[in-house]
């Protein structure tokens, strides 16, 4: 059985998108801001995931110096570097989080101990925008985080009100209360050859905000359909989001995780992510 590690990383580098190809219009409506010509920079986290057996002796995957060694060696290439100009990687492809990923991933894999496999790299370009890469040639994962905020009361209509306080406790006050709520979504797809995404990020956002403001500002048991007749839980918020989503994504859509509050998160489908 294999055990999963992870560790973190950082480093911080600046990067352009454009295509050379292209009008400076059919840039900026693609990559937006990200065309500046002097570029712009970030912060980037990286989690590397190794998975391997437990070696009966050390008990480790992997030594996590040895792994911190060889991803900083790798890193080092990149921090505080420009990503178009001082490393040979972006030449012909755009140095989006996707590309940036997979092409660590070709550096980092081959460094890896026998009986080691990289099992996943995950990098965020902030805390709202991450991608994640298995090794699958062109195939990559884009997770994007949104928020809305609103009111509700917990209250399941067939039990008595006595019934309801005892189970919802506080979050069954009358005249409600509310959250800020975040909801990340995870697509996947093949990373394009031109603009170096999974998905148009224009697109995406305009698809999952047709939904989210219909919620935002809103009350939910009173102005959201679903939750008329069942209890606006975030079990119940994170399965009518799927279904939403789901119908203007398709089976792009890989996963949902809604943080209620820093404290509370809800995933669907997956068990884990
Ligand atoms: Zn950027
Ligand atoms: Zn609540």
């Amino acid at each position: 059985m294999d055990v999963f590690a992870t560790r973190r990383f950082n480093f911080s580098a600046s990067h352009r998108y454009w295509r050379e190809e292209w009008s400076l219009e059919q840039n900026e409506a693609v990559f937006g801001k990200c065309t500046n010509r002097y570029g712009h920079g970030h912060n980037y986290e990286l989690f590397v995931t190794v998975a391997g057996a437990v070696d009966p002796i050390t008990g480790m995957v992997m030594n996590m110096v040895e792994l911190k060694r060889l991803v900083t060696m790798v890193l080092d290439q990149f921090d505080h570097k420009h990503l178009n100009e001082d490393t040979p990687y972006f030449r012909e492809v755009i140095p989006t989080t996707e590309n940036l990923v997979r092409v660590l991933w070709g550096l980092i894999e081959p460094q890896l101990p026998k009986g080691v496999r990289l099992a996943k790299l995950r990098l965020y370009e902030n805390s709202d925008l991450y991608a994640e890469y298995f090794g699958r040639q062109q195939q990559a994962t884009f997770n994007r985080r949104y928020e809305f905020s609103a009111a509700h009361r917990l209250h399941a209509q067939s039990l008595t009100d006595e019934a309801n306080r005892e189970i919802y406790g506080k979050c069954n006050n009358p005249n409600g209360h509310g959250h800020n709520y975040q909801l990340e979504v995870t697509v996947d797809g093949l990373i394009d050859a031109q603009t170096g995404m999974v998905i148009d990020l224009v697109d995406m956002d305009r698809r999952v905000q047709s939904v989210l403001d219909n919620w935002d500002h809103r009350h939910l048991d009173y102005q959201v359909a679903e939750f008329a007749e069942q209890p606006s839980t975030a079990e119940n918020i994170v399965v009518v989001l799927w279904q939403r989503l789901e119908a203007l994504f398709g089976s792009q859509l890989k996963h949902l995780r809604l943080w209620e509050t820093a404290n509370n998160v809800f995933d669907y489908p997956l068990s884990q992510h």
